[in-house]
């Protein structure tokens, strides 16, 4: 054999590390690889075969023989991963666990490689149309068959376990029928053609034509179930970029698929069992997660959310939405759990509350300032109204109810009187007591009459030792009454003060108007209400002076016609 056919070998190896590393390196799912990876190697078989049949070149021959060998071991891996992955158990394979698995076929295949002193295959009738199996021949076989039978207890056990979706359970009993057909051709190879070789003529392709039928199956499921399917594809890859977590739930709550936007922020992988219960005790629930967890297990088909904060480096706000998945007749086999970062919506809020926040506390203390500043003016519209010394009303005040008061009194022909009254010598009690204790005798003078009189009835400071008391509702006989009540009561109050043995008693003289009659002035309006009053006001000092005149301590009427 020339140098060439080692070329040519070399080249195969080398193109077939290239399509390696494209078939690798592309963006299909894992299962889509370990099966054109088996069914390659299924290819392989037949051809080598085929090709070993028809050279002449004994050294072509077994190299034929080892490639179809060798791709018969690799067969065994291929069919355990497809079946692995086929049973939704990918979950359980790391990359540590995918070196180990191939370690037999790769040792059995290296062996068959080798070939050393020909533990494999030894050439009958100087080629290897016929020849004879070594040792190693059963050690492939062997290799092969726990392969086997580990697919074998994969695809069965997910065929008899609760866990398993009915289109997996569907795509795995049909899988099994292939590769029974696979095993019986191939079992029926080995004990025909070389059990039985020297007895027996050797029927050709027999393996191959299991392959063939079992690489039929396998083509059926794949269509039948879309396994390829160019829409699940983009389905799997729109689950992998958007930025939602996703998790999917089989209906015993095992994980058969996290997408890679909620791997980063959560532990969770396929394959294993997702607790809800546990899961919402492991992180924060905004609110009660007591209504959301009965929906979840009464398995109602309808969804439910609920807001979570998951704490890594940063807090995370998820809204968690849970929505049930149904067959066609309504029975629930699995969820899709959703996970919707809201971080930044929830920061957002969280600065409106915040800034809110101090709006209101501006707005509170601004209206604090107001409620002051409102008192300050009450306090200081009494001011202007009241006088400091006696605490009564000062003549301000009067001059404005009265010119209200009376124009009403007149429109409505409603009696009114009003008392003038003066403290008698006054000026004498400043001399002899000082100006502090005249001020006391004025403050308790007005005490003393506020008193006498009624709650309806005002009294003012008209300027001095001078006062005034307008009383509504009032003829001159019950104003005289008033007044006298008025006068005795002040006569009677004598004022003790400090280093003093007397008392200092105190009168006052009044002069009184009333106006009840209204004959005279009929419809009389005044035009100038304050015209108007200053002739009262004039009236009723007329008759104080008259009091003072006639000796003081008493009372004078007002002439009623000056009014008029
Ligand atoms: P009469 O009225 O009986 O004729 O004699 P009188 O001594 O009271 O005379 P008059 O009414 O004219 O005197 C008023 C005095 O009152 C003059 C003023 O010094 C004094 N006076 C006025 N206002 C005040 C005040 O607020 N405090 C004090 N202590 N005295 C005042
Ligand atoms: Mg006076
Ligand atoms: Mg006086």
């Amino acid at each position: 054999m020339g140098y060439s056919v080692w070329y040519d070998l070399f080249l195969f190896l080398l193109l077939f590390a290239l399509f390696g590393y494209v078939f690798a390196t592309v963006r299909i799912t894992n299962l889509r690889k370990v099966y054109f990876l088996f069914h390659f190697f299924m290819m392989l078989w037949p051809l080598c075969q085929f090709a070993t049949d028809v050279t002449r070149d004994s050294q072509l021959q077994l190299l034929y023989v080892t490639l179809s060998f060798v791709s018969l071991s690799m067969l065994g891996s291929g069919w355990l991963l497809l079946t692995i992955f086929l049973t939704g158990n990918a979950g359980l394979l790391g990359r540590t666990r995918l070196i180990l698995l191939s370690v037999p076929a790769v040792i059995a295949a290296a062996g068959v490689a080798a070939n050393p002193v020909h533990l494999f295959v030894r050439p009958l009738e100087g080629g290897y149309i016929h020849r004879a199996y070594g040792p190693w021949f059963w050690v492939m076989i062997v290799i092969l068959l726990s392969y086997f039978f580990a697919s074998l207890s994969f695809l069965f056990r997910s065929m008899y376990s609760s866990k398993t979706l009915l289109t997996i359970k569907k795509q795995v009993r049909i899988t099994l029928w292939g590769i029974f057909v696979l095993a019986a051709f191939a079992c029926a190879d080995l004990v025909l053609n070389v059990f039985l070789a020297k007895w027996l003529p050797i029927i050709p392709g027999l393996t191959s034509v299991g392959i063939f039928i079992s690489a039929l199956f396998f083509a059926y499921v794949i269509k039948r179930y879309n396994m390829f399917d160019l829409v699940s594809i983009a389905q799997e890859d729109v689950i992998n970029t958007i930025p939602y977590g996703i998790l999917v739930l089989d209906e015993n709550e095992s994980i058969i698929e996290v997408n890679k936007t909620l791997r980063v922020s959560i532990d969770l992988k396929a394959g294993d069992v997702f607790d809800m219960e546990r899961f919402l005790d492991s992180v924060r629930v905004d609110g009660s997660s007591g209504e959301f967890l009965d929906n979840y297990t009464r398995r109602e088909n309808k969804s439910a959310q609920i807001e979570i904060i998951i704490e890594r480096d940063i807090l995370r706000h998820f809204i968690l939405q849970a929505s049930p998945i149904v067959d066609s007749y309504y029975m629930h086999i699995g969820r899709i759990l959703t996970f919707q970062d809201v971080s930044q919506e929830r920061f957002l809020v969280k600065e409106m509350n915040l800034q809110n926040k101090i709006l209101q506390e501006r707005n509170h203390s601004l209206n604090q300032i107001r409620n002051e500043l409102s008192e300050a003016n009450k306090k200081l519209e009494e001011m202007a109204l009241t006088d400091s010394l006696t605490n009564c009303f000062n003549r301000r005040y009067l001059a404005q109810q009265l010119s209200h008061e009376v124009i009403t009194n007149l429109q409505y022909r409603t009696p009114f009187s009003l008392i003038l009254f003066d403290i008698d010598f006054f000026k004498s009690i400043n001399d002899r007591y000082g100006h502090v204790i005249g001020d006391e005798v004025l403050y308790h003078t007005a005490q003393t009459v506020k008193q006498s009189i009624r709650g309806t009835d005002i009294l003012a400071r008209y300027g001095g030792e001078e006062f005034m008391v307008y009383l509504p509702h009032t003829e001159r006989f019950l104003a005289e009454q008033l007044a006298e009540r008025v006068r005795s009561s002040v006569e009677d109050s004598h004022l003790l003060v400090e280093h003093e043995i007397e008392p200092i008693s105190i009168t006052i003289s009044m002069g009184i108007l009333s106006i009840e009659t209204f004959d005279l002035v009929t419809d009389y309006v005044p035009n100038d209400p304050e015209e108007y009053l200053t002739g009262l006001f004039a009236a009723v000092d007329k008759a104080l002076y008259q009091a003072k005149q006639n000796g003081r301590n008493r009372i004078e009427f007002a002439d009623y016609e000056s009014v008029s």
